[in-house]
C-alpha cells in the first residue's frame, strides 16, 4: 500500500462520479468528476499501480503527494483535495482547471503582447519561488503543466504535475536525467544539477511566449540537446527586434549556461521588464 493509508479509505467510487477523460500522462490518466456530496467538479489524476514496475516509481507517486501538500496554498499551485487508494490504482482528487493548458493558448495566439508576457511569466516565477523557498524543484516546468480555471478574463494560472518533482538541500546536485526536450537545462544533460535548472526550463517558456518558438530545436532529441548544449541565443529572427531591450535582458538572464550565473527566482521578481510590465490588473489578463 503506497500511501499508507488504511481499510477505512473511502473507495473513489463511493465519493465521486466519474465522467469524461481530460488528460493524459505516462502513469495513467486524468478524468473529470464531481463529488456526490458538494456537486462540486474536480479532475482525478489515476495511476495505475501496474505502471510502477521499480522502487523508484513508487518513491515518486509518494514525492508527488508529499511535495503537492507541501506547496498547496499558493494561489497559482493546484490544489489537492484529496488521496484514495485502492488495488489498482493510486487517485489524486485535485481543483479542476476547466481552461485548458497554457500551451493550447499560446498556439492559439502565436505569441503574445509583451504586456501580456510579463504578466503571465510573473506568476509563473511567483510560484516557482514559492516552490524553491519550500526546497521544492519542480523538474518538468513547461507550459502543458501550466492550466487555467477557465475561460474569461479572470481565469487563474496553476502550476501542476509534480510528478518529477524533488526536494533539494541547497547545493544538492541531482543526476537524473528528466524533463522534457525542449526545456531541459544544459546541465541536467550533464547530469549534475540543482534547482537552478527550473529556472532554465522558465527561461525556455519566457522565449515562447514573447516569440511562439522555442529557442532550442530540431527534429530529433539529440538535435534538439545539442542545441541547448551549444546555448546561444536567436533574438535576430522576428519577432524579437521589435521586442524591447528589457524582455530580452530577462530571457538572457535565464539562458545562461552556467548555472552559478544564472538568475534566481528572487532575482527575476525584481527584474526591471517584471516590475514594470508584470504587474497585472486582473482584468486585463
Ligand atoms: P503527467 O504527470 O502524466 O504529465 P499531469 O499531472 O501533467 O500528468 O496531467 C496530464 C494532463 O491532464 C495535463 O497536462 C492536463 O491537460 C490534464 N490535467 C491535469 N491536472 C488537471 C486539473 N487539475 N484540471 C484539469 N486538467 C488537468
Ligand atoms: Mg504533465
Amino acid at each position: 500500500n503506497i500511501l499508507g493509508k488504511g481499510p477505512d479509505d473511502p473507495r473513489l467510487e463511493e465519493l465521486f462520479l466519474l465522467d469524461k477523460q481530460i488528460g493524459k500522462g505516462a502513469f495513467g490518466v486524468v478524468r473529470l468528476a464531481r463529488s456526490k456530496a458538494t456537486a462540486e467538479p474536480v479532475a482525478v489524476k489515476s495511476i495505475s499501480k501496474a505502471k510502477l514496475v521499480c522502487k523508484e516509481d513508487v518513491k515518486d507517486v509518494q514525492a508527488e503527494v508529499a511535495i503537492m501538500n507541501l506547496v498547496a496554498g499558493h494561489v497559482n499551485v493546484v490544489t489537492l483535495q484529496s488521496t484514495h487508494e485502492d488495488k489498482d490504482y493510486v487517485h489524486i482528487v485535485m481543483e479542476l482547471c476547466n481552461g485548458g493548458e497554457l500551451f493550447d493558448h499560446i498556439v492559439e495566439a502565436q505569441h503574445l503582447t509583451e504586456r501580456k508576457a510579463a504578466q503571465i511569466f510573473r506568476k509563473m516565477v511567483e510560484v516557482v519561488n514559492h516552490c524553491h523557498e519550500l526546497g521544492v524543484m519542480h523538474r518538468d516546468l513547461k507550459p502543458e503543466n501550466f492550466l487555467l480555471t477557465g475561460k474569461g478574463a479572470d481565469a487563474e494560472l496553476k502550476l501542476t504535475d509534480f510528478g518529477l518533482s524533488v526536494f533539494f538541500k541547497h547545493n544538492e546536485r541531482f543526476r537524473d536525467l528528466v524533463g522534457s526536450p525542449y526545456y531541459v537545462a544544459p546541465e541536467v544533460l550533464r547530469k549534475n544539477y540543482g534547482y537552478e535548472a527550473d529556472m532554465w526550463s522558465l527561461g525556455v517558456i519566457l522565449y515562447i511566449l514573447l516569440s511562439g518558438l522555442p529557442p532550442f530545436w530540431g527534429d530529433t532529441e539529440d538535435q534538439i540537446f545539442k542545441m541547448v548544449l551549444k546555448g546561444g541565443i536567436d533574438f535576430k529572427s522576428e519577432p524579437w527586434p521589435k521586442v524591447s531591450d528589457a524582455a530580452k535582458d530577462c530571457v538572457r538572464k535565464l539562458l545562461e549556461m552556467d548555472p552559478a550565473k544564472r538568475a534566481t527566482s528572487e532575482q527575476i521578481l525584481k527584474h526591471d521588464w517584471l516590475v514594470k510590465e508584470g504587474v497585472a490588473l486582473t482584468a486585463e489578463l
